[in-house]
Formats: C-alpha cells, sequence, structure tokens
C-alpha cells in the first residue's frame, strides 16, 4: 500500500533521510519510533507530498509518487496532525465537512450526514455545534480524526498525535486509533506511546539519523529489539 525505497531527503546540505526503506500492506498499523530530528515527520511529509523527496521511490497504492501523481495520492492519504489544525472559526461539523465539499465537492446532504456519523463515531456528535476554541484538545484531536476519515482514506498519517495533549486526555485519542485499527485502517503513526504501540501496531519502524534501524513486529521490537540502538533508544523513553 505505501512503499518506500532508497529515498532521500536534505534541507540545505544536511541530510535528514538517508535512504529509507519500508513497506506498509493494506490493513497494517505501523509506528514509526525514533529520537527527535531523526527524520519522523519528514518521512509522513514526504509520503504526502507536503516535502518533496530527492531520490529514490514513495509509491502509494501502486502509484509512483510524482508532480504528476501527487493529487490523486493526497486525496487516498489523510494526515493527523500534533497540533489539532482546525479551522477556528468553523463549528465542528463544518470542520468534518470542509474536504469533502470543497475539494471533492462531493453533495452537501450526503456530506452532512456522513460527518455527524464520523463525529459520533469519536464520540463527538454532541459537540457537532460547538467550535475548536470551547473544546478540550482531546476533543479537537478527535475532531481532527473525524475531518481526516471524511475523505475516505485509504489509508491515515497520524504525526504525535497525542503528544500535545494533557495527560489525562490522551486516552480518549488513543481509543480512537485503537478502534480504527481493529476495522483495519491502514496508518503509519509517529508516536512516543510505546506501550500503545506495542498493543495496536502490527509493525514498528525504529528510525534514527535518517535511516530506519529496525523493523520488525510490533511486539518484537518494542519489547526485545535486536539492535543495540533501538534497545537505547527504548531504554531512554520506557
Ligand atoms: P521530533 O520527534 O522532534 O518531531 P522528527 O523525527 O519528526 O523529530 P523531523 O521533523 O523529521 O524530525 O526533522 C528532522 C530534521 O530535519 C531536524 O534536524 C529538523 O531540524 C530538520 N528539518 C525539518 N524540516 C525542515 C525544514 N523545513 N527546513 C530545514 N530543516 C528541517
Ligand atoms: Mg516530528
Amino acid at each position: 500500500m505505501i512503499t518506500l525505497s532508497g529515498v532521500t531527503k536534505s534541507f540545505g546540505d544536511r541530510p535528514i533521510l538517508r535512504g529509507v526503506d519500508f513497506a506498509i500492506a493494506a490493513g497494517e498499523v505501523a509506528c514509526l519510533i525514533g529520537p527527535s530530528g531523526s527524520g519522523k515527520s519528514t518521512i509522513l511529509r514526504t509520503i504526502n507530498g507536503l516535502e518533496r523527496h530527492d531520490g529514490g521511490t514513495i509509491t502509494v497504492n501502486g502509484l509512483l509518487l510524482s508532480d504528476r501523481t501527487l493529487p490523486q495520492i493526497r486525496r487516498q492519504l489523510s494526515m493527523v496532525f500534533q497540533r489539532f489544525n482546525l479551522f477556528p472559526h468553523r463549528t465542528v461539523l463544518e470542520n468534518v465537512m470542509e474536504g469533502p465539499v470543497q475539494v471533492l465537492r462531493e453533495p452537501v446532504a450526503e456530506v452532512r450526514e456522513r460527518a455527524l456519523a464520523l463525529l459520533d463515531r469519536v464520540g463527538m456528535a454532541e459537540r457537532a455545534a460547538a467550535y475548536p476554541s470551547q473544546l478540550s484538545g482531546g476533543q479537537q484531536q478527535r475532531v481532527g480524526i473525524a475531518r481526516a476519515l471524511a475523505m475516505r482514506p485509504q489509508a491515515i498519517l497520524l504525526d504525535e498525535p497525542t503528544s500535545a495533549l494533557d495527560p489525562e486526555r490522551v486516552g480518549e485519542v488513543l481509543s480512537v486509533i485503537r478502534a480504527l485499527a481493529s476495522e483495519g485502517m491502514t496508518m503509519v503513526v509517529v508516536t512516543h506511546e510505546i506501550a500503545f504501540a506495542r498493543e495496536v501496531a502490527d509493525r514498528a519502524l525504529f528510525i534514527d539519523g535518517g535511516v530506519i534501524v529496525e523493523d520488525g513486529p510490533a511486539r518484537q521490537v518494542l519489547t526485545a529489539p535486536t539492535m543495540e540502538r533501538t534497545r537505547q533508544f527504548l531504554d531512554r523513553v520506557l
């Protein structure tokens, strides 16, 4: 579903991705872990075409990422950010409806119905008329996930979806992600929630210095890593 092969990316003369290889199958949940500055966000942004890679290839659903295919690929991927990026002057419902109506040009009545169902799914139906500023961070993030789902993506890329939240709000967002995982949604999740990743992810990828150092079943990589660098990182964060 998402394949990276020898992907490189520099910012100025600083190489950030130094040949990243991995493949995520449809229905798979992969967590991407690694130290600050190792290139995790850059990988997600590159897959989604928010950054352009310098070398190597990225394919999404068999489409090779290029300027020509980018619009098509973007439509298949939704991104959830650490900061919720909701439109402040739109209600919760309007935020979820925005993409399908403005970008996909789908009929408003149909989109509204789907948006309300999605808000229900993330436990936010009662707040459909609220504005983002009236919500907690956890609630905003759940709306952010509903908004991502409203585009009917083939996969969702989540960049530290809980790290801007108060600790008591983390659980409610993780349970939404857990439910999506059990429904078979393909996801790549950058996270520092190791216990959560161990439970929910099928795969764990450990990145350090712009390369994937270890890639394997989440349980194994996050419990008994084979690489010394992975072990040191886990010792520091656990
Ligand atoms: P964190 O855990 O702190 O979010 P990360 O693994 O997501 O880290 P990235 O955001 O991918 O790391 O950044 C990797 C490196 O690339 C960092 O050294 C960062 O300073 C640099 N970098 C990222 N974006 C840019 C940019 N637009 N211009 C220049 N340098 C950048
Ligand atoms: Mg990051």
